[in-house]
C-alpha cells in the first residue's frame, strides 16, 4: 500500500506542473443527443446523427451534464457562471464535426481549489464542459498512428459529456501531482460526477510539466504530456520530462513549448506537435446552443444537498476511530467509512473494525454485511472468543451470506474449547504419557520446549484445533509449576 517513492530531480531546479484532468460525466446520455453513454459496448452501435456530425443534425445539451458539472465545480469551491458553448475547430478523424463544442472564455466553473490530504492548496483555474470524441484504434507495431498499418475508429465515445478541470501551475512535486489525481477521484466518486476510472479512460491526466533553477518565481516553457494512464505513469512521465528539460538548460539549450506523448514501453516522453497557441483553433460561441445561466437557487440548491466530501468524512473517521491517515484514506474511498463507524457507535474495538476492514473488506461488494453483525464479530474477537484467523473466516462468510456471526461460529466448529474442559483433558493426558511429562517439567530450554509441543499437539489434535494456542501454554507452564 506505501506510494512509490518520490524520484529525485537534480539539486538546484524546482518542478512547476499543472494538470489538466479529463473526466466523463456519469450521465445516462451523451451531451448533445439521446445516444447511450456507456463504456465497452460494441463499436459504433451508440451512435445517431448528432455525434456522428452529419449535416443538418442540431445538438440539445444534457441537463443533468450541465448539473453533474455545476455540482463537480461546487465540490472544489468554484464559482459557477454564466457559461457559453464554443467550437474548437480542427481535424482529427475521431473528430467527425472537424470541431470539438466545448466552453472557452466563458466557463462553467472558474476559480477553486482542491485541498491535498496533507493540507496543500493547488489553484483550480477552470472546469469546463465539453464533448469527447470518438476513439481511434491504431493497428500495427506501436500502437501509434504514425506507424500503424490501418486505423480502427469508434464512435460511442464521440459526444460523451466530460468536464475538464484546469489546475493553476502551483504542483512542485510528484506526490502532490499524483495525491491532487486522487482526491479529486475520490471528490468525483463520493459526488457521484464520474465513475473516475482511470483503466477505462473515464479520468485522463495530462500534464503541463516546465523547470526553473530554485528559487525563481518565473514560469518557463511547458509541455504537456499526453496519455497518461496511470498514477505510477504520471509521476514516471513528470521525472522523465523534468530531467529532459534540465539537461537541455544545462546543455545551454532550452525546451520548446510543444505537446509529447508518454510512452509507456520506452518509460520517455516524445515529440507530438509543437503546440498551437488557442489563436489556432479559431474558436467562436456555438450558434445551435443558449448560453447556460444557472439560477442563484439552483447553485443554492447544489449546495444544500453537496453530499460530505472525502476530507470530511476521513476527518470524521479520525475523530471517531483513531484510525490513522492511510487507513481514513482507504475507507473512505471504498466508501467504507459509515461501516466503520457504525460498528464503534455499537460497542465494537475501534482498533480491530479498522484492521479488519482495512485488511480483510478490499472487495467490490460488501452489501450483505451490515454494521450489528459486524459489531458482534469483532466483540466476539475482542473477547478471545475468536482468533484473528477465525474472525477473517467469519468476515468472509458474512460478506458472502449476510446474517449473525454466531451462525457462522457454529457451523465451522469455532465454538472455544473453556478453559476447565482444557484443564481436564490436560490431566487426562498428563495421566498417559507420565513420562514425556517428567521432560516437560524437569528438562532443560530444548527439551521443554520440544515436550511442550507434544503436549499441545495431542490437545490439539483432541479438540479439533479449537483450543486457543495461548491458553494451552498458559495451563501448561502452571501445571508444571504445581506438579
Ligand atoms: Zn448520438
Ligand atoms: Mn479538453
Amino acid at each position: 500500500m506505501s506510494p512509490p517513492t518520490e524520484p529525485k530531480l537534480p539539486a538546484g531546479w524546482d518542478l512547476v506542473v499543472g494538470l489538466e484532468v479529463h473526466v466523463e460525466l456519469d450521465t445516462a446520455t451523451k451531451l448533445f443527443c439521446g445516444c447511450i453513454n456507456r463504456f465497452g459496448a460494441e463499436p459504433n452501435t451508440n451512435v445517431c446523427p448528432t455525434c456522428l456530425g452529419l449535416p443538418g443534425s442540431l445538438p440539445v445539451i444534457n441537463e443533468r451534464a450541465v448539473e453533474l458539472a455545476m455540482i463537480l465545480g461546487r465540490a472544489l469551491g468554484c464559482q459557477v457562471n454564466r457559461s457559453v458553448m464554443a467550437r474548437k475547430n480542427y481535424f482529427y478523424p475521431d473528430m467527425p464535426k472537424d470541431f470539438q463544442t466545448t466552453q472557452y472564455d466563458q466557463p462553467t466553473n472558474s476559480d477553486g481549489q482542491l485541498v491535498l490530504p496533507d493540507g496543500f492548496v493547488v489553484g483550480i483555474e477552470r472546469a469546463h464542459i465539453e464533448e469527447d470524441t470518438g476513439k481511434s484504434v491504431h493497428v500495427g507495431r506501436s500502437g501509434r498512428i504514425n506507424q500503424a498499418v490501418y486505423s480502427l475508429i469508434d464512435y460511442n465515445r464521440a459526444g460523451v459529456p466530460l468536464v475538464e478541470i484546469v489546475s493553476k501551475p502551483d504542483i512542485r512535486t510528484i506526490d502532490q501531482a499524483r495525491n491532487f489525481v486522487d482526491e479529486l477521484r475520490a471528490i468525483l466518486v463520493v459526488t457521484g460526477v464520474s465513475d473516475a476510472r482511470m483503466e477505462e479512460g473515464s479520468l485522463r491526466i495530462d500534464a503541463n510539466v516546465s523547470v526553473r533553477p530554485e528559487g525563481l518565481a518565473e514560469l518557463r516553457t511547458r509541455c504537456e504530456i499526453k496519455n497518461i494512464n496511470s498514477l505510477r505513469s504520471l509521476g514516471r512521465a513528470i521525472a522523465y520530462e523534468a530531467n529532459r528539460q534540465i539537461d537541455l538548460y544545462e546543455d545551454g539549450s532550452a525546451p520548446q513549448q510543444q505537446t509529447r506523448h508518454w510512452d509507456e514501453n520506452t518509460s520517455r516522453t516524445t515529440p507530438g506537435r509543437s503546440k498551437e497557441d488557442a489563436d489556432d483553433y479559431r474558436y467562436f460561441q456555438e450558434p445551435d446552443l443558449v448560453p447556460l445561466v444557472p439560477s442563484p437557487a439552483t447553485i443554492a440548491a447544489i449546495d444544500e444537498t453537496m453530499p460530505q466530501l472525502p476530507v470530511a468524512r476521513r476527518a470524521a473517521l479520525v475523530a471517531a476511530t483513531g484510525a490513522d491517515s492511510v487507513a481514513a484514506r482507504i475507507l473512505v474511498e471504498r466508501a467504507q467509512d459509515a461501516l466503520a463507524l457504525e460498528a464503534v457507535a455499537a460497542g465494537a474495538e475501534p482498533n480491530k473494525v479498522l484492521k479488519r476492514l482495512v485488511n480483510d473488506l478490499a472487495v467490490d461488494d460488501w452489501s450483505n454485511l451490515d454494521a450489528t453483525a459486524l459489531a458482534e464479530l469483532i466483540k466476539m474477537e475482542s473477547a478471545g472468543a475468536l482468533s484473528a484467523s477465525q474472525a477473517k473466516q467469519v468476515l468472509a462468510d458474512l460478506v458472502e451470506s449476510g446474517g449473525t456471526p454466531q451462525t457462522y461460529v457454529k457451523r465451522r466448529g469455532f465454538e472455544v474449547v473453556d478453559t476447565s474442559e482444557l484443564k481436564s483433558l490436560l490431566e487426562q493426558l498428563v495421566g498417559d504419557n507420565p513420562s514425556e511429562w517428567k521432560r516437560f517439567c524437569a528438562g532443560d530450554q530444548v527439551e521443554r520446549k520440544k515436550m511442550q509441543g507434544f503436549f499441545t499437539g495431542q490437545i490439539m489434535k483432541a479438540t479439533r484445533g479449537k483450543a486457543d494456542g495461548k491458553m494451552v501454554a498458559e495451563l501448561l507452564n502452571n501445571a508444571a509449576l504445581v506438579g
